[in-house]
């Protein structure tokens, strides 16, 4: 649908716009020190796939605490679905964007179950007013095991299950949160070629079944070019190209960006841009 300029009223708003955003980690900011990003300007559109790629220590995963709200930029407004991240709770950010984290060890022996029902916990009173009987929550939670098939580790344990499952039972949490914008900080790593098909096609159904807008960090260029309708490359704390994946995906772009040299041809499949590394010798 093409929403014209004289009818602003229908338009749907981006899921997040980035505007003039800043960021240095440490309490005391001193001028010599160069921010981590700097003046970033980016819009996510609802119902997208966006896909945040660029070198280590580049600021993807700063980046991605920031439109999770879990860090505050130093300068620059960042809003959600038009409202700034700033005016709201942390509790009204949580019940609207759900934060996947790159895997870190599990040391809680919670079950999967209980994992995922936590997801629930922004939509409560907090800790105190907790519920753990409330049928609606149970049903949701349950939803979200059976959307990410999980459902039938219920009962083991987070630290007894393989990597591949545990990102599953870590993405249905997030679901359970009944989010509208999923943000996940390399949701691949780590996992064999069946398992990121398998975590790839579950985005893209929760996307395109649910409208859920997804932003995801990765390294895995191939993967971001096929399954993202927009990428952002960033580079040394900028956004040094923002597009399609035909538009970012480019040699002359990626070898500027990771310094390196790198071959750009087309999937078999799709047609979309595929990135092998050249043949040393
Ligand atoms: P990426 O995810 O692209 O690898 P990060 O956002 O993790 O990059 O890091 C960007 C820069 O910020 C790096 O130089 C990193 O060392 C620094 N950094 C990340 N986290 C912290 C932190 N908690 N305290 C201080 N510096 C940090
Ligand atoms: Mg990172």
């Amino acid at each position: 649908m093409n929403v014209g300029e004289g009818q602003p009223l229908l338009s749907i708003p981006p899921a997040m716009t980035v505007r003039g955003v800043s960021f240095t980690y440490g309490v005391r900011q001193s001028p010599s020190v160069a921010p981590v990003l700097d003046c970033i300007q980016s819009v996510i559109p609802s119902g997208q796939i966006v896909g945040i790629l660029g070198p280590n220590g580049s600021g993807k995963s700063t980046f991605l605490k920031l439109l999770a709200g879990l860090l505050k930029p130093r300068k620059g407004v960042i809003s959600l679905f038009g409202d700034s991240l700033e005016q709201l709770s942390a509790r009204e950010v949580a019940k609207r964007v759900a934060f996947v984290p790159q895997e870190t060890l599990q040391v809680f022996p919670f079950t999967i179950a209980e994992m995922v029902l936590m997801g629930r916990s922004p939509h409560h009173g907090g800790w105190g007013g907790w519920h753990w009987e409330d049928r609606e929550d149970r049903e949701i939670a349950t939803a979200a095991m059976q959307e990410l098939d999980v459902q039938h580790l219920g009962n083991r344990f987070v630290t007894d299950v393989s990597g591949g499952e545990r990102q599953r039972a870590v993405i249905a949490r997030a679901l359970a949160q009944q989010p509208q914008v999923l943000l996940l900080d390399e949701p691949t790593a780590f996992l064999d070629l069946h398992h990121q098909l398998d975590i790839a096609k579950i985005l893209r159904r929760l996307n395109r079944e649910r409208g859920l807008t997804v932003v995801l960090v990765s390294h895995d260029v191939n993967l971001v070019s096929q399954y993202c309708d927009t990428i952002l490359l960033l580079h040394q704390g900028r956004i040094i190209q923002e597009g399609a994946p035909g538009a970012v995906i480019r040699e002359e772009v990626l070898q500027e960006v990771y310094g390196c040299s790198v071959l750009v041809d087309r999937h078999p499949q799709s047609g979309l841009p595929r990135v092998s590394l050249p043949v040393c010798g």
